[in-house]
Parts: C-alpha cells; sequence; structure tokens
C-alpha cells in the first residue's frame, strides 16, 4: 500500500494540560492570569553567576512558588536546585519570609498580604563548576555561557506552564553578542528585551551567549529560517566553520524530505565549542543547546563524529517536541515524567540521527557501518542483557544517566538510545519486505511527525497509536514485534533488521574507524573486543567486560594500568602484546594498581587485535545502501 500523508488527530493540548493542571490544585481555579516579568543579569556570566529578579501577578493570602524540577528533554529531575541561592521575596517593598515544603524541596511557601497584586523576586543562579548532568553542569566560562532559563525560573504552582505569559529581558557583559530562538524585541537600558511567550516557550528556547560567537544563516526552507549558531572559548576554534554551511543546509533538506513537514517558526542550532562546559546535546523545539569539545571544528576525528549530534538534536523537533509520549508530559515541571517509551522517542531520534548524515553527505555509507558496527559489538557484548530487558532501560532512564560507567556491562545503560536502531532497522526492513517494497519507515515517519508546516505544536502519543500508525501501514503484528525488542529479555543483540537489510556484525583485526575517532577525541584506549577492556587516557581501566579475558582474569573498573606484556603500560605495549600472543599459548601478563594493592592479571587470549565491522551477506540485497541514499529535495 501506498499511503497518502495526513495530518496529525488535532489535541487542544493547552486545555488539556490546564485541565490536568486544574485537577492538581484547586485554587487555580478562581486565579487570574499569571504574568512575569522576569529580568536576567548576565554581566557577570564569566564569572559563573546568573542575577535574576522577576515581578510575578499574584493575590493575596498563601501562595506556593515552584522551581523546575523534571527538565524536559533531560527525562529526570534533574533541576538545579541546589545552585539556586540568595532568594529573596517582597511585595509593597516589604520583605516577604518563606519556606520550603518539607518533602517537595522544589516547593516553596509564602504568604501575599492584604492588597498585594505583584511578588518581586530576586535571586541568584551559580553556574557549577564541575558535576551535574546536562543543562545543570558546568555551563559558562570566561568567553561563553549557555543560559537555560528553566535554572533562573520561579513560578505560582496552579496553572499550567503554557498559560504563564513571561516577558523577558536579559543583560549580557559587554561585547557578548548572543543566539537563540526567542525574538527580540528591543533594547531596554542596555538588556534585550524578547517578545512575551509562555513559560514552556521559556524554557525552551536557552540562550547561546560568548565573545567569539559566529552564525551560519542556512537559508530558508519551508518557509522557516535555519541557523547554526557557534561559539567558542577561543576564535582560533571557528575556523573551517564556514564549510559547514553546504552540507548542514542538505542536512535541513533531508530531514524535511523525511517529515514531509516543519512545526517550528525557526530553527537554531546552538553549538558550544569548550572543553569547560558540560558536553551533551539537549533538544527544543525551535532550537538545540550543542555542546562538544573546543577543537571539534579544527580536529579531523571530531568534526567526522559530530553531525550525528547535531541531526539527533533536530529530529528532536519532530520526535520529542512535535511529538511526545504522555508519559514525558509535565505541564508545571513538577508532575514526573514516565520513560518507557523513551525507545520511540530517543531511540528513533537516535537512528534516524545516523541515517540522516549519511542521507546528507555528512558521512560516507562506509562511516555509517563503522559506527554501526561499533554500536552492536557494544550492545552485543553486554552482560546484563539476561536480565534487564530494554524496555527497563527507558523506565529506569532517570536513573540509568547518572549510574557510574563501572558495572555498565553488566547493569546496561541507557540502551534505549543505540538499541533501538537495531529496532527500527527491523521495523523498517518488515514494512519494505510486506509490502513489496512500496512502504518504508520513511512513510511511519511521514504520517506519524509530519503533516502540515505549522509552528511550534505538540501532539502526545502512547504506545498503542505508534502500533496503530504501523499497522495503518502495513497490516502485521506489530504489538509483537515491538514487544520482542522491548519487553522480553534478549541475551544478543537482536540484529535482524540489519540482517535483512544485506548487512552482519564481524570482526577482524582492522581498526573500526568510528572506534578510533572516540579513541583520539577522549584521548582512551578500547580493548573491548579483544582483551576485553578499556583505559581513559590517564591509564585508568574504565570498562571490563565479565565475559571476556580481562574479566575472567579477574580485571576491575578502576585499576590503573601499569605494564602489559613485561613493558611499561602505553597503546604501543597493548598493541606489541596482542600481537605477540597471536596464535601461541602465554597468556598476556597485565600489571595494575588497585588502591593500594598491586596485581598481576593473566589474561588467555591469543585472538590478536580484534575490531567490528559489517559486512555484506552475499544474495541479499543491499536494503541498508537505499536506506542511506539521498532524497533530495
Ligand atoms: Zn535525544
Amino acid at each position: 500500500m501506498n499511503p497518502t500523508p495526513r495530518r496529525p488527530r488535532p489535541v487542544v493540548l493547552l486545555a488539556a494540560l490546564a485541565a490536568l493542571s486544574l485537577a492538581a490544585g484547586a485554587a487555580a481555579q478562581t486565579a487570574p492570569a499569571t504574568s512575569i516579568a522576569l529580568s536576567l543579569d548576565a554581566s557577570q556570566a564569566n564569572q559563573r553567576i546568573l542575577h535574576v529578579s522577576s515581578e510575578i501577578s499574584v493575590a493575596p493570602g498563601p501562595l506556593t512558588l515552584l522551581y523546575p524540577k523534571w527538565i524536559p528533554g533531560e527525562h529526570g529531575p534533574t533541576g538545579p536546585l541546589a545552585n539556586f541561592v540568595d532568594l529573596h521575596l517582597s511585595a509593597g517593598g516589604k520583605e516577604l519570609s518563606w519556606e520550603r515544603d518539607p518533602v517537595e524541596m522544589y516547593a516553596l511557601r509564602v504568604t501575599i498580604p492584604p492588597g498585594a497584586t505583584r511578588l518581586s523576586t530576586r535571586a541568584d543562579f551559580l553556574f557549577p563548576g564541575e558535576g551535574g548532568n546536562f543543562s545543570s553542569g558546568p555551563g559558562a566560562t570566561d568567553f561563553l555561557a549557555v543560559i537555560s532559563w528553566n535554572t533562573v525560573a520561579l513560578y505560582p504552582q496552579g496553572p499550567a506552564a503554557d498559560a504563564i505569559r513571561v516577558t523577558p529581558t536579559l543583560r549580557l557583559p559587554a561585547g557578548w553578542s548572543f543566539a537563540t530562538a526567542l525574538v527580540k524585541q528591543g533594547e531596554e537600558g542596555g538588556a534585550v528585551r524578547f517578545a512575551p511567550v509562555s513559560l514552556t516557550t521559556l524554557i525552551d528556547s536557552p540562550v547561546l551567549t560568548g565573545a567569539n560567537l559566529i552564525d551560519l544563516d542556512l537559508g530558508e526552507h519551508d518557509g522557516a529560517r535555519h541557523h547554526l549558531s557557534i561559539a567558542a572559548d577561543r576564535a582560533a576554534d571557528l575556523a573551517g566553520a564556514g564549510s559547514l554551511s553546504a552540507p548542514m543546509t542538505r542536512l535541513v533538506e533531508e530531514a524535511l524530505t523525511l517529515f514531509g513537514a516543519r512545526h517550528y517558526s525557526s530553527y537554531h542550532w546552538l553549538l558550544t565549542l569548550s572543553d569547560h562546559v558540560e558536553h551533551f546535546g539537549l533538544e527544543h523545539h525551535e532550537s538545540s543547546d550543542d555542546r562538544v569539545d573546543e577543537e571539534t571544528l579544527v580536529r579531523e576525528a571530531s568534526k567526522r563524529s559530530m553531525p550525528s549530534l547535531l541531526a539527533h538534536e533536530f529530529v528532536h523537533s519532530w520526535n520529542g517536541k512535535h511529538r511526545r509520549p504522555e508519559g514525558l508530559l509535565s505541564p508545571d515541571y513538577q508532575r514526573p515524567m514516565r520513560g518507557a517509551l523513551l525507545w520511540v522517542y530517543e531511540g528513533l531520534t537516535e537512528h534516524l540521527g545516523l541515517v540522516l548524515p549519511a542521507r546528507a553527505g555528512l558521512w560516507t555509507p562506509e562511516y555509517y557501518r563503522e559506527q554501526v558496527a561499533a554500536i552492536a559489538a557494544g550492545l552485543d557484548t553486554e552482560t546484563g542483557r539476561d536480565w534487564r530487558p530494554l524496555g527497563d532501560t527507558a523506565v529506569a532512564a532517570q536513573i540509568l544517566y547518572g549510574a557510574p560507567a563501572d558495572g555498565r556491562a553488566r547493569r546496561r545503560g541507557t540502551d534505549f538510545y543505540e538499541e533501538s536502531i537495531f529496532l527500527w532497522l527491523d521495523v523498517d526492513t518488515l514494512l519494505r519486505e510486506r509490502s513489496q517494497g512500496r512502504v518504508t519507515l520513511d512513510d511511519f515517519c511521514r504520517r506519524f511527525y509530519g503533516g502540515a508546516n505549522s509552528g511550534p505544536s505538540l501532539v502526545p502519543y502512547t504506545r498503542e497509536d505508534v502500533v496503530k500508525a504501523l499497522n495503518g501501514l502495513v497490516p502485521f503484528d506489530w504489538q509483537g514485534v515491538l514487544a520482542e525488542h522491548v519487553d522480553r529479555v534478549q541475551p544478543r543483540l537482536p540484529m535482524q533488521g540489519l540482517e535483512r537489510a544485506g548487512w552482519r556484525l564481524i570482526y577482524s583485526d582492522q581498526p573500526n574507524q568510528a572506534i578510533a575517532d572516540n579513541e583520539s577525541r577522549r584521548e582512551n584506549h578500547d580493548w573491548r573486543f579483544s582483551l576485553g577492556f578499556s583505559v581513559s587516557k590517564k591509564d585508568d581501566v574504565t570498562e571490563v567486560l565479565p565475559d571476556s579475558p580481562a574479566g575472567r582474569a579477574g580485571m576491575v573498573a578502576g585499576e590503573k594500568v601499569l605494564g602489559v606484556g613485561g613493558h611499561v603500560y602505553s597503546a604501543r605495549a597493548v598493541e606489541a602484546a596482542l600481537a605477540q600472543s597471536k596464535g601461541g599459548k602465554e597468556p598476556i601478563e597485565v600489571v595494575t594498581a588497585d588502591g593500594d594493592a598491586i596485581r598481576v592479571h593473566r589474561l588467555d587470549y591469543h585472538g590478536g587485535p580484534r575490531y567490528p565491522h559489517l559486512e555484506r551477506i552475499e544474495g541479499r540485497p543491499d536494503v541498508l545502501a537505499e536506506i542511506l541514499r539521498a532524497r533530495g529535495k
């Protein structure tokens, strides 16, 4: 069948969320519309301090103020409450005392005196110098800052964030410029005034600011402008940024072709190049906060890896922002999120985040395959696969994001990202097989995420909606296919989709380019697929696969490697030991320090260097090549 795209079912989300929120707080039924004038003074961002003040419309009587707890895209209660300090509340020029809810730390209680209609707040946010995940981690240096509005927002309990109107102003360090999806309306005493937005839109619209900031205008596509804005600690790290314009424009076109429509008024990648901020990507509806190594644009191995991050966050504008699992809605940033469908929200995004760079020519098909081989090998060697189904990594996301690297193979990580590549390859190849090639995953993307061009809009979905959409394309036991991948324990990585696409995972003595790029970026060494361990640039063992020569010899993560094969530890010493032991009988001796103890491990391994790759399955058509083929505009 060849279904015509249809518009997503209309949902009056604002009303639905307001109803939810009203159910939670009866007091809101009589409350007038809430407005907040929020003034952010970031002129000391280079000292890692933001000063915030606000005027909130209120009514006399008891009021609960909230600080955002559950941060969209972070899938956990990650609001950086500990660094929100020096809070003062006042009304009519008089300081008001407040108290914290004894159970819900993110809620503060205050009584608004008779006659007062405005509550004044002032506080500081301290950017952490270290620690913290995602937007709670380091976000400011001497030369740049990423301002996440959730770190400075206080708002009354009751109305949904969609119903709270905020007028933001922002003062920046002298000489710094900025980029954001917010619309600048003017200037006020040296501060930028943005057009009023809902609290939802404000928190969804970070600002990238810095002394060295450039903007690449990627042009208008489907009636919306696209920008890649880049800030760097050092201007020299921006060299060569211009060469991104053409391939990034192709990425925009490939994504628009895939989905058939966009749901943003304009789109802004906010790319930070710094070794002194947290590294991650965080999606927003009309922008993304993308933070990478400072040398990313001037170092080949880093530049090669970056496109998947930018593609991943862009795909989230459709998959995660326009359409979001019902469980991941948190209309007031307090309702706990439920991550059960993260294998769609993050998993399909991860899959498309690898496919689109190949379609856009940012990656060769060979490089895509090296990435997928490295991912497959990593997942297939996790011993935790025999107790934890993929679906539980999604449900437990809020625990697993912050889990230590140590023990990952037994625990499993946030595998709903990478393992879902194989789930969605299975779905894609099944759609193709059962429709004689007429229907593909692209059709699902158009049907589920497309429709008509629009500004930001949100249509929630359930697992049943996903199954229904697939059945609308090709009737099949999709419930069964998904259950097999998501709900059942799978001791080995299910790779039938990859194999149906004409490729299988193999190992050879040739280095894997994706692993080599990763080693070059992080200055670490990855011998997981031969000896069974990896080592950080400080010579610490970061991971030991339990079912591997190192695991069986008793090595554990955290040990420091001192020597290998009778030589002082170095990558060359390991390579020499691997070559020498190949086909022989003598174990490879690894000497480590573990706390106060010296340990000698004998690794019974004779296979030489071993790295994962994909290999064509003879006699099967190369469906993967078709999946990666440029669609063009
Ligand atoms: Zn993501």
